[in-house]
């Protein structure tokens, strides 16, 4: 590689060392990184097209899992969410099955991008997050609200694709199949009916931003992420193949969706005919429902399965603390085993803990803060009692000292 010496040029596209980020040389002449791209795909479009025998599982580097398969996976980490985990399977498959067709008549699959809609600490980000790995692919998480419109302060919205570069290393081949969540999506929803009173810099003007990526597109991605800049040296990364996850709150959807599904009962007439749960009004969305919510249809269109995540109530809470494979009791016994100290958690401390994480309104994310809060005496404590080789954590125990935390004064406020 001469990258630094003054004349040289690429010898398929004539770009000079300057505008090339990389310059790579041989006998009798040089090649750019752009051009050893392009050859790569000329190569692996000839090869599909004449070989139908390649072996495409290796040469797309994804493994296809069957939906099913899948799904009893995602069962293993994440706990209830039996619809979203079903939608989330079947796109996953149907995504990565796209990626290796061949061409060969006009049908095109198109993409599968996924939105998840359902309150905080349901386990969006977190199904997401188990699927990339389980897939092995580079996934990145990324915050919808650190985006502003091009001009004005905050990131452009090129840099959610920074991240991903980041964890794969640069590597733009592996990033250009990985899994991308994008959180509180539903934060970028257009502010009112009339966007022209007031400059919406960071509602409607970042999901037209957005809209190209998720379709499929050559996005030039500054490596560091942040603000691009004139001087700096671009990465091109092709979204075509990317999956996108989307998530969001959508506070007050419900009303939307009370409101649209009391006119249509009416409009109908068939009241009883479908009980509403009323409990649970998420079931019913549609993506009608996003676009009264301020979600442009052109970002609608391009999130085409929609699924959301049920409210956690006190059952599944108690599970989520016990039963998934690296649920919080089983890390905390763990860190104890390594102190050869046995710990155990009584059924009524794993109630209370339930009914914690129940009353602060934050879904499973609350338990790990009361669990911290009511293991902290435990684990200063402990490691300097040689004698002590088991201990258990009790409904008493868990309640005297979750009561004299700083957890139960915040709740107190
Ligand atoms: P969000 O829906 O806000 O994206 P997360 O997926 O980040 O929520 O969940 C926060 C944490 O709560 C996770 O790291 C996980 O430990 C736990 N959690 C949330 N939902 C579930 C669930 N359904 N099963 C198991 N753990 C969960």
């Amino acid at each position: 590689m001469r990258k630094n010496e003054k004349g040289f040029r690429c010898s398929f596209c004539g770009r000079d060392k300057a505008e090339a980020l990389i310059l790579i040389a041989g006998v009798d002449g040089h090649i750019c990184e752009t051009c050893v791209e392009q050859a790569q795909e000329i190569i692996a479009d000839e090869l599909y097209a004449t070989q139908k025998n390649v072996d495409q599982e290796e040469a797309m580097g994804v493994e296809l899992i069957l939906p099913k398969d899948l799904k009893k996976h995602l069962d293993e980490y994440v706990i209830g969410q039996d619809e979203a985990k079903k939608y989330l399977s079947v796109a996953v498959y149907n995504h990565y099955k796209r990626l290796r067709q061949v061409k060969t008549d006009d049908v095109e699959i198109e993409k599968s991008n996924i939105l998840f809609v359902g309150s905080t600490g349901t386990g969006k980000t977190l199904l997401a997050k188990t699927i990339a790995k389980y897939l092995n692919v580079p996934f990145s998480i990324v915050d919808a609200t650190v985006f502003t419109e091009a001009g004005y302060v905050g990131e452009d919205v090129e840099s959610i694709l920074s991240r991903l570069l980041q964890v794969c290393d640069y590597n733009v081949g592996q990033a250009e199949r990985g899994i991308i969540y994008i959180d509180e999506i539903d934060k970028i929803a257009r502010k009112g009916d009339n966007p022209s009173i007031t400059r919406d810099v960071s509602g409607e003007g970042v999901q037209q931003a957005m809209l190209k990526m998720l379709e499929g597109t050559d996005v030039n991605v500054p490596p560091q992420g942040g603000r691009k800049h004139p001087e700096q040296k671009l990465v091109k990364v092709n979204t075509e193949n990317i999956l996108f996850i989307c998530g969001g709150a959508f506070d007050g959807i419900e009303k939307i969706i009370a409101n649209r599904m009391n006119t249509q009962v009416i409009g109908f007439g068939n009241k009883d005919k479908h009980k509403v749960d009323r409990e649970n009004l998420l079931q019913y969305i549609t993506h009608k429902d996003l676009k009264s919510f301020g979600l442009i249809p052109e970002i609608i269109g391009r999130l085409p399965v929609l699924t959301y995540l049920e409210p956690l109530d006190k059952e599944a809470l108690r599970r989520i603390i016990t039963e998934p494979k690296n649920a919080i009791i089983k890390q905390y016994k763990k860190l104890f085993e390594l102190e050869d100290i046995k710990l155990n958690f009584t059924e009524g401390a794993i109630d209370y803990i339930a009914t914690q994480a129940l009353e602060y309104k934050l879904g499973a994310r609350g338990l790990r803060s009361i669990c911290e809060a009511i293991m902290m005496d435990a684990m200063y404590e402990l490691p300097s009692q040689k004698e002590v080789t088991e201990f258990e954590i009790t409904e008493a125990y868990a309640k005297e000292k979750l009561g004299g935390s700083m957890l139960s004064k915040l709740k107190a406020a």
